[in-house]
């Protein structure tokens, strides 16, 4: 029996690439879906980030009571995705810029949320944080105010969604997370350098170097692993499988 379930978890954890995450009040379960793309599922609730690669990679995973959308651009707002998943019981979390693309009544609700504000909703505490690009320049592919990175308090653990982002202060001065998914792809957000530096700054219990694909293929996430182990080898660096078809 205990072969078996070694066997089972095996299994579970290289087919649907699950990881859980225990709280005090149960586990946070984290599947890595595409590129910037995940779902969160945490005391009966479930959580897709900017759902995006068509509904159908999110065969089966649960219908969502949350969506968080980050920014306007397509890998994070798609509204084809959107259109095909069941969102009846969920509500949309997402930047005013997001919001006034949404189709009205696709959702149960929509819910903005701007850089610095924060909500509770349905148990689950949600911070916006800024998200952009560096300099900032007026033609800035992500400009400040405009996107939202998350900070989610899920039974006490600090989740953090990085968006779209370069190394910036508000990142950098983080304290306190427990979970951080973080981009790193050039030219649109910021290379491995960067986003090592800036982890091992703030120092996460985990981190998931996510939203790595770039114009010249997929970043060296290795290196990243790498550089914050010997910069911060108290974070631990978690490589999931974020390119399914590659
Ligand atoms: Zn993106």
């Amino acid at each position: 029996m205990k072969k078996l379930l070694i066997l089972f978890f095996l299994f579970s954890s290289s087919v649907f690439g699950q990881d859980l995450i225990p709280t005090s009040n149960g586990d946070i379960k984290i599947t890595p879906i595409l590129h910037g793309t995940l779902v969160l599922e945490y005391g009966g609730k479930t959580i897709y980030v900017d759902p995006y690669g068509g509904a159908s990679v999110f065969t089966g995973q649960k219908t969502p009571d949350f969506v968080l959308i980050t920014d306007i651009h397509g890998d994070h707002h798609n509204q084809e995705t959107l259109d095909g998943l069941d969102l009846k019981n969920a509500t949309i979390i997402a930047p005013q810029a997001v919001a006034e693309k949404l189709p009205k009544g696709s959702s149960k609700s929509i819910e903005v949320i701007a850089n610095g504000d924060s909500k509770t909703i349905g148990g689950i505490s949600i911070l916006a944080i800024p998200m952009y690009n560096l300099p900032e320049t007026e033609d800035s592919r992500h400009p400040k105010g405009r996107g939202n990175g998350y900070i989610l308090d899920l039974g006490g653990k600090k989740v953090y969604i990085s968006g779209d982002t370069e190394d910036i202060p508000e990142m950098r001065s983080l304290t306190g997370i427990d979970v951080a998914f973080v981009c790193m792809n050039l030219p649109y957000t910021m290379d491995v350098d960067q986003a090592a530096d800036a982890v091992s700054q703030f120092k996460p219990g985990i981190v998931y170097p996510y939203h790595y694909r770039g114009t010249d293929g997929l970043a060296d996430v290795e290196k990243f692993k790498s550089l914050v182990s010997s910069n911060a080898p108290g974070v631990e660096v978690r490589l999931g499988n974020w390119y399914p078809e590659n």
